[in-house]
């Protein structure tokens, strides 16, 4: 089963992050790519941020595999 990833470089962002947040349950991948949006980029926490996140959580695509 693919994994749901959040991939920081998708993201609109001012610093550069190239953090990559992974894992199986999809709400446990938003809810942490969250935390680290207003921990490390200065987001506040809103309903907003929560959604445009979520539109960005893809399918993990196995590197070289
Ligand atoms: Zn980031």
């Amino acid at each position: 089963m693919a994994r749901k990833v959040v991939d920081c470089r998708d993201m609109p962002s001012e610093k550069n992050c190239t953090l990559m947040i992974s894992g199986e349950d999809r709400d446990e991948v938003v809810r942490v790519a969250v935390q680290h949006a207003i921990d490390d980029h200065g987001h506040t926490r809103s309903k907003e941020l929560e959604d445009e996140i979520r539109a960005h959580v893809k399918d993990e695509v196995a590197v070289g595999a």
